[in-house]
């Protein structure tokens, strides 16, 4: 594990307490939801005192000057956010000063084809949308819905999303559009097939999720989750994979399919951990910066004093700089030695 910089000099990027740059933020548009997954639980309300648009290109700025590269909106849903595109067309001119990518993770059924020309308009380069089930009782399960037939709507709405991001621009091939399933063992796990051959079909990166203990709410349990090595397995007894190393910084190792048509991804939180070169920042909806995603509710740094008309124009980074150098989060290492009984922020307040 790579120690911090002995003398790191102000220009330096700061490192963690571990030696990790700070790469990817991930900033949370709002905290509500129009599903409600019950691995997730969103809050119905908004927090009180959500940034505005000012605010949040100034947390964004802050952060690519202390080395994020990559931006990712979240959510609650960020597409309940009117002001979405404002903020990706405020934020370009900061690919000048290192900002190279910014993705937008979505559930997708708000994606009509008139916004995801708007986004792609506005300079946002990837989406990942979600889905976790191929047949409308399964996506229900999976996304709190009444009944089979709102699960065929929903169904429905995110297939055509994909068809509207493509035809916007998002090209699969390119990496520039995939698609998000969080697997729980005796919920979903019987559309591991389906979905993958949804994806197939769409030439389609799945990125499949360990379940995860996240937030306070889902009743997570170890026994309930379907590890990376267990969903590859199955997936490959039916088309072939090779695997490849997970890269520096991802949150995935990915597969690819022997017979060409594309790959998957998996999200190994419980059963491979990633902490050691994890990069991540979060800042949610009301300008609270958490270094991850476990965190403990008291543990965010509230970012306001710092956003205020009135405050030291450097006063962010140097919060932010103070921030990151005293973070060591680890949990999804920690967590094997002592799974369950942690109280986390919920994920759709952190933004995933
Ligand atoms: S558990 Fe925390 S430190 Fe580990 S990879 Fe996830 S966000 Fe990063």
């Amino acid at each position: 594990m790579a120690t911090p910089a002995a003398n790191p000099t102000s220009s330096d990027p700061p490192l963690d307490g571990l030696g990790r740059p700070l790469g990817v933020l991930r900033l949370s548009l709002t905290a509500r939801c129009n599903l409600a997954c019950p691995y997730c639980l969103p809050d119905e309300q908004e927090p009180p005192g959500l940034l505005s648009l000012e605010q949040r290109h100034a947390v964004v700025q802050a952060a690519v000057a202390l080395g994020a590269h990559s931006l990712r909106l979240t959510g609650g849903e960020p597409l309940l956010h009117s002001q979405l595109e404002r903020l990706i067309e405020a934020v370009q001119p900061l690919r000048t000063r290192g900002l190279r990518d910014i993705a937008l993770t979505s559930n997708g059924t708000l994606l009509s084809a008139k916004r995801a020309r708007a986004l792609r308009a506005a300079g946002l380069d990837r989406i990942t949308l979600s889905l976790d089930g191929a047949d409308g009782t399964s996506v229900a399960r999976m996304a709190g819905l009444s009944d089979a037939t709102a699960g065929e709507r929903t169904l429905a709405a995110v297939q055509a999303a994909i068809g509207h991001a493509r035809d916007a621009g998002f090209d699969p091939a390119a990496g520039a559009l995939k698609l998000n399933a969080v697997i729980q063992r005796g919920r979903n796990d019987d559309q591991l097939l389906p979905l993958a051959e949804l994806c197939r079909g769409q030439g389609l990166e799945l990125r499949l999720i360990e379940y995860m203990d996240v937030g306070s709410r889902n009743g997570w349990s170890p026994a309930d989750v379907v590890s990376a090595s267990e969903m590859t397995e199955r997936i490959g007894s039916r088309w072939p994979l090779e695997a490849f190393e997970r890269d520096l910084h991802s949150t995935s190792r990915r597969w690819r399919y022997r017979d060409g048509t594309g790959g998957i991804a998996v999200v190994a939180s419980v059963s491979e951990p990633f902490c050691g070169d994890c990069n991540r920042l979060r800042v949610t909806a009301d300008g609270v910066a958490y270094t991850c995603l476990f965190a403990a509710p008291s543990s965010g740094l509230d970012l306001q004093p710092w956003l205020q008309p009135s405050a030291d124009p450097t006063g962010l980074e140097q919060a932010l700089t103070q921030l990151w150098h005293s973070r060591r989060d680890r949990y999804s290492e920690e967590r094997q030695a002592s799974p369950g009984g942690h109280h986390h922020a919920e994920m759709a307040y952190l933004g995933g």
